[in-house]
């Protein structure tokens, strides 16, 4: 199948061979043509299937069928959970309309609004948005949704994860009622249903899960190991590998950051990327990582979401994700376009029922091997004392934090900056 038989456009199919696309991926195929026909669509689809571009290359093309209203309304919106994914999908908006005459910019929390306002002035047909910022400037009157015809969730999953659902139905009662409206998930949770139920007309579904085959692609190693030791075996690992790009995951924000100032001092570089950290400093930690000045980049779930890093030889999980689909997400990072590619895992007593949930819906044992210098000793014993000693510093820090009286101001604005707070 090519992208001409799905019924692009000549100016399109021009963008699509200048990135060097020549076969339309199993998303593409299945929601371009739907999305070409203003059908509603309920897709389910990850990172890496090629999501993006099967929903902005039909709505280009509709968007580009009639001529540009001379004032130019909003007239697509698609709503994101993160910064980094918005600026990735209004990215690939960007390169594939180089060759009509559509525009569209990308606003998003966290930075200054001015410069977003002044593009929103110039007019553009095209929003990438998250909810919080995208509510802020409608509230101040610096962007209308009054014209919006067709509407994207995308990552909606994480959207409702991340805190975002009361956002999203605000942002609904400001469209128009009849529009055509996209829905893309990883996973189809029932909140993801009832949203769907409540905002999709009649969609058809749409279900691409390249992800077994990814999976089977790569090189799936599990360590156990004790808590204590994971950082000296990540150390060895990374060093006595001479691995150069190495994509890092840890359950929480501190976590990211103890784990990159102790590779810092081992002499690894690196830095850690998560909802905490300004605007600035993630696209600095990412330019970085992809330009091969930082060698490692410790990464949470929500924050790589979304991340355009292609082929990447290594990923570790540093610490196993609870919600076993982040783990598929996770892997998926390794072994695209054909590379293979090696995900390692390191797991502590406490994370082994994870990794069972994991083989559970991988469908696949993973067996976990032992490396001499790191035999695990951690007992029951030791992991609830673990647990109830990370009780007792919680405990501790927000009876300090109550004392203070400091929390809660510094998070009750900065709306743009939402579901940071999570992991
Ligand atoms: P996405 O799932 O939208 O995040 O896309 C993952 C990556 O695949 C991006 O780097 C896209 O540029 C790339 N991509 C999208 N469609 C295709 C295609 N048909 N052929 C090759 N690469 C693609």
């Amino acid at each position: 199948m090519s992208f001409k038989s799905l019924g692009l456009s000549d100016a399109l199919l021009k963008a699509i061979s200048k990135k060097g696309y020549d076969t339309p991926s199993a998303i593409q195929q299945k929601a371009i043509p739907l999305i070409l026909e203003r059908k509603d669509v309920l897709a389910s689809a990850q990172t890496g299937s090629g999501k993006t571009a099967g929903f902005a290359l039909p709505m280009l093309q509709i968007l580009n069928s009639e001529p540009a209203l001379r004032k130019r309304p909003i007239r697509a919106l698609i709503l994101t959970p993160t910064r980094e994914l918005a600026a990735q999908v209004q990215a690939e908006f960007q390169e594939y309309s180089e060759f009509t005459d559509l525009r569209s910019t990308v606003i998003f929390g966290g930075v200054g609004a001015n410069p977003q306002i002044k593009a929103l002035r110039n007019g553009v047909d095209i929003l990438v948005a998250t909810p919080g910022r995208l509510l802020d400037l409608e509230n101040q009157g610096a962007l209308s949704l009054a014209k919006v015809e067709i509407l994207v969730l995308d990552e909606a999953d994480r959207m409702l994860d991340m805190g975002f659902l009361r956002d999203i139905k605000k942002v609904l009662s400001l469209l128009p009622s009849k529009r055509q409206n996209l829905l893309f998930s990883a996973t189809f949770s029932k909140e993801i249903k009832k949203l769907a139920n409540e905002f999709l007309h009649h969609p058809v579904l749409v279900e691409a899960t390249p992800e077994n085959t990814t999976v089977e692609k790569i090189d799936q190693t599990v360590y156990r190991v004790d808590k204590a030791l994971k950082t000296d075996l990540i150390i060895k690992l990374i060093s006595e590998g001479d691995w150069q790009q190495v994509l890092v995951f840890t359950r929480t924000k501190h976590g990211a950051n103890r784990l990159s100032e102790k590779l810092e001092k081992a002499k690894i570089t690196s830095a850690a990327i998560h909802g905490n950290k300004s605007q600035g400093a993630r696209t600095r930690a990412l330019s970085g990582f992809k330009e091969g000045k930082v060698r490692v980049l410790v990464a949470t779930d929500i924050a790589a979401r979304g991340l355009d890093i292609p082929l990447l030889p290594h990923v570790v999980n540093y610490e196993l994700p609870n919600i076993s689909e982040d783990y598929v997400h996770r892997i998926g990072r390794t072994g695209r376009a054909g590379a293979s590619g090696e995900a390692l895992s390191l797991v502590s007593l406490d994370e082994v029922g994870y990794l069972r949930d994991i083989e559970k819906l991988i469908g696949e044992r993973l067996q976990p091997k032992i490396l001499s210098d790191f035999e695990p000793t951690e007992t029951m014993a030791d992991v609830k004392e673990a647990e109830a000693e990370k009780k007792r510093q919680k405990a501790a820090h927000h009876s300090r934090g109550r004392n203070s009286g400091s929390r809660g101001s510094s998070s009750s604005k900065g709306k743009g900056n939402r579901g940071g707070g999570r992991r």
